[in-house]
């Protein structure tokens, strides 16, 4: 390690000042990504700025048919968490499907939405909920936030105060893990609002994205049946040791009819 400044600022306002007052600062939320590409020399801060004393980045918050989630809400939190279980179980059953106990009790719903990895679970659960994006200064769209890989439309020192998602009819997420680290292969979530269906794909290229052809099927007749014969384009799709571009668009037919089928039992 190197040396850096570190920061432990109690409320938002604390914390924009110290962005504000130092130059090169990031956000530590639980270091689960930014610890490990320090480590590994691809960043270094010369100040780090911990969020994990500000107590109104956490918890979850329900009402107006909304599901309010503080950006340093631990997956953990988010998994065992019993009203959300009631109100949006295809999230909740997501979290509980990142990673391992030790990456869970530590990472965080914003620091994995700031992240943007292109394999990472909440994008999918975001994009496909037509959540919002709530930081210290506007709300941004799901659908206008995951620019590119490991790009958002984040602005330098913008902090992620917490994420809004609307309550679904009826959600869930199927995913094809990889074995190791538990990251997408291909994951699908598949949220449906009173007839409308939005399905947001992640893992499956460079950016987490919807996939208009199921929406408009399953919106017509819900059933895993009516998309099983759709081949998503695989022209853009990533193709690397773990899986090629063609496997992948299967798998992203399959993971739909298995999030689908979830929710008819
Ligand atoms: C072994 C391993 C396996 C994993 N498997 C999975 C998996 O299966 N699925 C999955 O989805 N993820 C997986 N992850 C990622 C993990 O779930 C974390 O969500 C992710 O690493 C982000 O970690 P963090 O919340 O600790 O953020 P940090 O690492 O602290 O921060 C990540 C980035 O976000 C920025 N940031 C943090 N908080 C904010 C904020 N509030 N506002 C603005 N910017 C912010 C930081 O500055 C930094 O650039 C895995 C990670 C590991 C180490």
């Amino acid at each position: 390690m190197y040396s850096f400044k570190y920061q432990k600022p109690v409320s938002i306002s604390d914390a924009q000042a110290c962005l504000a007052k130092g130059s090169e600062s990031k956000l530590l939320a639980g270091g689960q990504s930014l610890t490990a590409a320090m480590k590994l020399r691809l960043s270094s801060p010369k100040e780090l700025i911990d969020l994990s004393a500000i107590a109104e980045l956490s918890g979850i918050k329900i009402g107006n048919g909304e599901v309010t989630i503080g950006a340093m809400t631990r997956h953990a939190d988010v998994a065992s968490s019993a009203s959300l279980r009631t109100h949006i179980p295809g999230l909740a059953n997501l979290a509980g499907g990142i990673a391992d106990r030790m990456v869970r009790s530590m990472g965080t719903l914003g620091g994995s939405l700031a992240n943007n990895d292109p394999a990472a679970d909440y994008p999918a659960a975001t994009l496909g909920l037509g959540a919002s994006i709530v930081t210290n200064e506007r709300q941004i769209k799901a659908d206008d936030f995951f620019l590119g890989m490991f790009e958002t439309a984040l602005r330098t020192n913008e902090i992620i105060t917490s994420v809004i998602f609307p309550v679904p009819t009826r959600s869930a997420y199927a995913k094809f893990k990889h074995p190791a680290s538990r990251y997408a292969t291909v994951g699908v979530f598949v949220a449906e609002f009173n007839g409308v269906v939005r399905v947001a794909v992640t893992g499956a290229a460079l950016v987490v994205f919807r996939v208009t052809e199921l929406e408009k099927v399953l919106s017509q007749r819900f059933s895993s049946e009516s998309i099983a014969a759709i081949k998503v384009d695989e022209s853009a799709l990533n193709s690397d040791l773990n899986a090629d571009a063609a496997y992948r668009s299967h798998l992203i037919t399959r993971m739909a009819m298995q999030a689908v089928d979830s929710l008819q039992a």
